[in-house]
């Protein structure tokens, strides 16, 4: 089986990898469609400090399987949507073509879990075929094609901020950066009800792409700021969405006082924070991560439904040997958005 893969800190294409065999409960699904992920791109270059920190982190449930093994290969690819090729023995999941996608995480029969993101073993979405686990299956409604079904999981990411945020239709709401993720709280706040939205990038297409999920304004920091758009309206529901260092200083100094500051852009350095802003203006700073299950299903109706509209966001389609160059093109936000692979 074919496959683009992780290797020694690059993307090449393995051509010779065997073929996944479905378990009971699993599904064996031919890829048709995978969107490349911000969080891919931070993975391949600073895998080591992702698997480190994670090492530090106390908590939370530590996974019980194998550590990730930078020095061999690694699959990844967690947006994807396919179409079922045959299920594994007693296992009851819809017909063969079926199209589908899943909650990125692969049941083992043993019980273990495997996520579906970053794994030595476990074929992701960047490969012709992979497992998917029966009871997680969601089909593909309304005859929605799979390349738009494959934004499901980022689109969901926005929902979850949004839902986590609790905000007010009536409250004001400030998006820094209109990347996948930026935009996918966008069209959140805009299906939410939320009248105001204020959403702030460099890039006149990401701007562009924001005005077509429904920000109200948009502002090009050099400009103007989004503190300056946003007048003296009282709190402000701020979303990072950028995720480099300063930012979250940036909101703490600029945002007014009661604001709530939700961070969903995954930065990967250390930071520094002045306290003193966050006291002085009693500001509240949540972090959030992914989704849940219903947040996924949500997601997947509302763009099927048409109720949001990401086409505009894939702005490339390639195989998988141009995998390794969509890499690349991802560093230019002016140039791309969201890569689709169809293996
Ligand atoms: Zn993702």
């Amino acid at each position: 089986m074919r496959a683009a893969v992780l290797s020694g800190g690059g993307i090449i294409v393995r051509d010779d990898l065997p073929e996944p065999v479905p378990g009971p409960g699993q599904v064996l699904v031919q890829v048709k469609a995978c969107g490349i992920c911000g969080s891919d791109l931070h993975f391949a270059k600073h895998g080591a400090d992702m698997l480190a920190l994670g090492q530090q982190m106390e908590g939370v449930p530590r996974p019980d399987r194998e550590p990730i093994d930078l020095s061999r290969d690694i699959f990844m690819g967690h947006e994807f949507a396919g179409e079922v090729l045959e299920a594994g023995p007693n296992t009851e999941a819809p017909p063969a073509g079926t199209a589908v996608t899943s909650f990125p995480v692969l049941l083992r029969p043993d019980g273990a879990v495997d996520p579906i993101v970053y794994s030595n073993h476990v074929y992701g979405g960047y490969g012709e075929r992979l497992l998917l686990s029966a009871p997680l299956l969601l089909p593909v409604p309304n005859g929605l094609s799979t390349d738009l079904a494959a934004l499901t999981e980022p689109m969901a990411v926005g929902l979850h901020a949004v839902n986590r945020s609790r905000i007010e239709q009536t409250e004001k709401a400030v998006v820094l950066g209109c990347g996948p993720v930026g935009l996918a709280v966008i069209g959140a706040l805009k299906m939410r009800g939320v009248t105001s939205i204020i959403a702030a990038d460099y890039s006149p297409a990401r701007r562009a792409l924001a005005e077509g999920l429904g920000a109200t304004d948009v502002v090009d920091p050099r400009e103007e700021t989004a503190w300056a758009r946003a007048g003296a309206a009282g709190p402000l529901v701020v979303f990072e969405a950028i995720g480099v260092p300063g930012v979250l200083d940036e909101i703490l100094r600029y945002a007014p006082a009661q604001s709530r500051a939700v961070v969903v852009g995954v930065c990967m350095n250390a930071d520094t924070v002045n306290p003193y802003f966050g006291i002085s203006k009693e500001l509240s700073v949540q972090f959030v991560l992914g989704y849940t299950p219903e947040e996924l299903a949500a997601s997947l109706r509302s763009i099927a439904e048409g109720d949001i509209d990401v086409a505009p966001l894939v702005t490339a389609r390639v195989g998988l040997d141009e995998v390794p160059w969509a890499f690349e093109a991802l560093g230019n936000p002016e140039e791309h958005c969201k890569i689709i692979v169809e293996p």
